[in-house]
């Protein structure tokens, strides 16, 4: 599957049928439903890890870092809930996953290492590579970074960072997310210069044992980082600056609650919404029901609502709601969970809300706003962690596709400057605002579309639908 790099100058322009753009967990589930479906594709996978199906989420090597759901909620399989939990039973009765057997729990119930849910994606795409290659269709990934598109009469033209070109009669942005630990562009600050990678597993082992470590953002990316950190044996004080101070809910396994928003199909507008809700969880804990489950009938309804928003109700929802919403609706693995309530308990760690105002990176200082208070001070520590999670705008991103395209008039900023605009299918729109055709794109780019276009299930049911409107067109 994997092809070999030559690192020769010049190649001929190779051809595919479909041309993906990003082997994460987006392009390979994409990948993967194209294989399944009747008729011979030539399907490309460009991605320069070494690995499909991992992406920056499922690299994870920390056994700590879980899912943030439970195995019955984490499907690749939109039409099989279950699909997950069976390749868990089956792995572990192979012994896999050891660590697992101290929880006490259904294997449906169980919050599996991301680094093991990467290998579930990646044997459920060798399963459908055999399907495929009776079907006459094949994939190949080819270890590179695609550094720029065009759009020809026929297709597309995609060129590589080592020089080679393929051409085909689609192509896929299936780009993921882009940290904003690492988009060096827009970083003003000078955060990034003096912080470390939250995902840099190694960075942070190196800290000192002792360190006070401060860290920028209080949500599952700072989870992560107190979850390596304490794999690494760090002991020391770890204070948490984010604007809200919000730290992320654990999340529960509440029962089933009636889905309130099918039946009041004219409460549209944000702060509406979030009255009902609040209503709603409040109904629940009167009943001794966990206020999680009202909470978790608003998912399916995400996307209908942020689509048929206003620009003005979206802007009102980013402003009043989201902190909340990415708290509440964004919850914490147990595990994680547990880590950081015994570390608050243990006067360790400290949350406060502040807004940051500018670093040191010479002094590891950081100058920070205290909620409520006018004026800023510094706060120095020994190691700094920017944990402020992911940068949507593309137009802030520097990387050499993402300015292409746009310099290009091939993509959009999507709404409020998230991701980039699209159909309802996927198919990307120009700077026009028309829809290219040859060109689709899939995830964490369609942010701006759907608000919630991250999560595995959200990626598992686009790539479905994708597939099916590609198979059907090329
Ligand atoms: C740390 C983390 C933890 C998460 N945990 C969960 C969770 O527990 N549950 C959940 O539901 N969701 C979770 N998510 C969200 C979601 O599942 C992931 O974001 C998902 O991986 C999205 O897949 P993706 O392929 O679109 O993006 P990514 O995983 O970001 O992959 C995109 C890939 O595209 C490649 N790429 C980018 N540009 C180019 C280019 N120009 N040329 C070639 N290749 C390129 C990159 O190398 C990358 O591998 C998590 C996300 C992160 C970041």
């Amino acid at each position: 599957m994997s092809e070999p790099q030559t690192g020769q100058a010049t190649p001929a322009i190779r051809e595919a049928d479909v041309l993906i753009v990003g082997g994460g967990l987006s392009g390979t589930l994409l990948a993967m439903q194209l294989l399944r479906l009747p008729g011979a594709r030539r399907i490309v996978l460009v991605e320069p890890r070494p690995e499909l199906g991992r992406g920056e989420a499922y690299s994870a090597t920390e056994l700590g870092h879980t899912l943030n759901g439970n195995a019955a909620r984490m499907s690749i399989e939109p039409d099989d809930a279950d699909d997950l939990t069976r390749w868990l039973q089956a792995h572990l009765d192979e012994g896999g996953w050891p660590e697992s057997g101290t929880q006490d729990v259904p294997v449906s119930e169980l919050f599996p290492p991301r680094g093991l849910f990467g290998l579930y994606t990646q044997q459920r795409l060798a399963q459908a590579l055999i399907i495929g290659q009776a079907n006459g269709s094949s994939l190949i990934h080819v270890r590179d970074e695609v550094i720029d598109l065009q759009t020809l009469q026929q297709g597309v033209r995609a060129t590589l960072k080592d020089g080679a070109q393929w051409q085909a009669a689609a192509a896929v942005l299936a780009t993921g997310m882009f940290p904003a630990a690492r988009t060096a562009q827009r970083e003003s600050s000078g955060l990034n210069a003096a912080a470390l990678d939250p995902w840099n597993v190694d960075a942070l082992r190196a800290l000192p044992t002792d360190a006070r470590v401060l860290i920028i953002g209080s949500g599952l990316t700072m989870v992560d980082a107190l979850e390596s950190l304490s794999q690494a044996g760090h002991r020391g004080p770890i204070e948490v600056y984010s604007r809200h101070g919000l730290l992320p809910h654990v999340r529960r396994q509440p029962p089933a609650w009636e889905d309130f928003l099918s039946l009041a199909p004219d409460l549209r507008s944000p702060l509406q919404l979030l009255r009902e809700l609040r209503r709603q969880c409040a109904l629940a804990l009167e009943q001794g029901i966990d206020w999680q489950a009202p909470l978790d009938t608003v998912r399916v309804h995400i996307a209908r609502l942020w689509s048929q928003a206003s620009d003005a109700q979206r802007r009102q929802f980013v402003r009043h709601v989201r902190p909340w919403w990415e708290s509440h609706h964004h919850r914490s693995p147990p595990q994680g969970n547990a880590l950081l309530e015994r570390l608050l308990k243990e006067g360790r760690l400290t949350v406060r809300a502040a807004s940051m105002q500018g670093v040191d990176s010479a002094g590891l200082r950081i100058r920070l706003r205290y909620r409520g208070q006018t004026e800023a001070v510094w706060v120095e520590g020994d190691g700094l962690i920017n944990s402020t999670g992911i940068e949507y705008d593309w137009r802030r991103v520097d990387k050499a596709l993402p300015r292409q395209l746009l310099q290009r008039g091939l993509i959009r900023p999507g709404n409020l400057g998230l991701g980039i605009a699209a159909d309802a299918g996927g198919a990307v729109l120009n700077a026009d605002g028309e829809p290219g055709q040859k060109l689709f794109a899939m995830g964490p780019p369609l942010r701006g579309m759907w608000w919630e276009s991250t999560a595995v299930t959200d990626v598992a049911l686009q790539a479905k639908a994708l597939a099916n409107r590609l198979a059907v067109e090329f």
